[in-house]
């Protein structure tokens, strides 16, 4: 699946009508969420919630909703029903009632593009209309039918449309035989396996000044007036530039690393948990600014793209042991230079991590069969039901 990104121009009326639909897809989805709450003891599976949106069961009391598309409202309640099987599956915490929801999803009805695939509309009794795309990206290569939902989403800088399409990427890059690994760090984004260091370019922290000054700005103003409406919109606004610029440099920093390489071993390490478990809330914020999930996530959606290899590798004691001779040399975080007392090996701590992680890797069986040149594993065919938040950033 590829997802194309455009910018809606749109009217001051659509741009109410919009976040009137926005609005309704949360009031859907929390009713949803309430149902499931008061008829707990009750058999639940993926279409129970879906009896909600029916035209019989809104028309007594919120009618209002029945002006949203019908698809768009299923959607809606699919969100409360994906929170609630995440929860059983114990993947995620006990569902929430939004307040700020931002998107509303439509599947292959209640929407149509002109001839030249440069308008929008949105046919619903809302009556949104018409809207013009501004992007870059030609849709003219795919049918309707490749075109299985949109998203609209409302970000501070106005209202995009997301087309997700049913193909797969693939791009033929040719191999070079090399195989690299990479330590993550908090120096520096990565040290790989030939000692180069990845400069980690920190725009939350250049950017942190601005912010907490923008966020002083918010919290100075009256509640409710329109001079904080102004000066929140302002924060958001530069949230989203920085946003922009991090994505940007992990995506870029991915695809270069598959361009000069076959395979990359990485050290498997579960981000979350590790932001949640560490004790430190300056290295949590680090952690969280490097995007080191989002790196792990591209580096992934390259390997497949480009048809190479991801080897996740166990990171314990990587560290800690000497590349050359295995010996374990016990250091903490705050020595940062790896130094054997029976080899003698000297290295920068992160290489010789990656020096590890490259040798473990190496000797794992995934690994035997590589070089490139076979085929990946068939991947799941991909949920086009729902597309989360991390998804939507996730454009190319
Ligand atoms: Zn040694």
């Amino acid at each position: 699946m590829i997802v194309y990104q455009y910018k809606l121009k749109c009217s001051k009326v659509q741009k109410t009508l919009l976040d009137e639909a926005i609005r309704t897809c949360q009031f859907l989805r929390n009713l949803a969420l309430r149902y499931w709450i008061d008829h707990k003891g009750e058999k639940f599976n993926k279409y129970t919630l879906t009896k909600l949106t029916t035209e019989e069961s809104l028309k007594a009391n919120h009618k209002f909703a029945l002006k949203l598309n019908s698809k768009a409202r299923e959607q809606a309640v699919l969100r409360a029903t994906n929170a609630i099987l995440r929860f059983f599956k114990k993947q995620g915490k006990f569902p929430k009632f939004k307040k700020d929801v931002r998107s509303f999803t439509l599947t292959q009805s209640g929407w149509k593009l002109n001839n030249e695939f440069n308008h929008l509309t949105l046919t619903d009794k809302l009556g949104i209309g018409k809207m013009k795309l501004v992007g870059k990206r030609n849709l003219h290569f795919y049918t309707k039918e490749q075109i299985k939902q949109i998203t609209v989403i409302k970000r501070a800088d106005g209202y995009y449309v997301l087309f997700c399409i049913d193909i797969e990427r693939k791009e033929d890059v040719g191999y070079t035989g090399k195989e690299i690994a990479v330590d993550l760090g908090l120096e520096y984004m990565y040290t790989d396996s030939e000692g180069v260091h990845k400069e980690n370019p920190r725009f939350f922290k250049k950017s942190e000044v601005t912010l907490k000054r923008l966020q002083k700005d918010v919290s100075r103003k009256k509640k409710g007036s329109s001079n904080r409406r102004k000066a929140k919109i302002k924060l958001q606004r530069k949230h989203l530039k920085v946003q922009r610029q991090r994505e940007d440099f992990v995506v870029k920093t991915a695809r270069q690393l598959y361009l000069s390489n076959d395979t990359v071993f990485l050290e498997d390490l579960s981000v979350t948990k590790m932001i949640q478990k560490n004790k430190f809330k300056s290295i949590r914020k680090s952690i969280s600014t490097i995007c080191w999930g989002k790196f792990k996530d591209w580096l992934k959606r390259y390997s497949e793209i480009f048809n190479k290899k991801l080897i996740l590798v166990n990171p314990r004691n990587t560290s800690q042991l000497c590349s050359c001779c295995g010996l374990m040399v016990a250091k903490n975080l705050n020595v940062r230079v790896h130094s054997c007392s029976s080899c003698g090996f000297e290295a920068h701590r992160d290489h010789n991590a990656a020096l590890n992680i490259l040798k473990i890797g190496q000797g794992m069986p995934e690994s035997a069969t590589l070089k490139g040149c076979e085929k990946p594993k068939e991947s799941p065919t991909s949920d086009l039901k729902l597309i989360s938040s991390s998804q939507v950033c996730s454009v190319i």
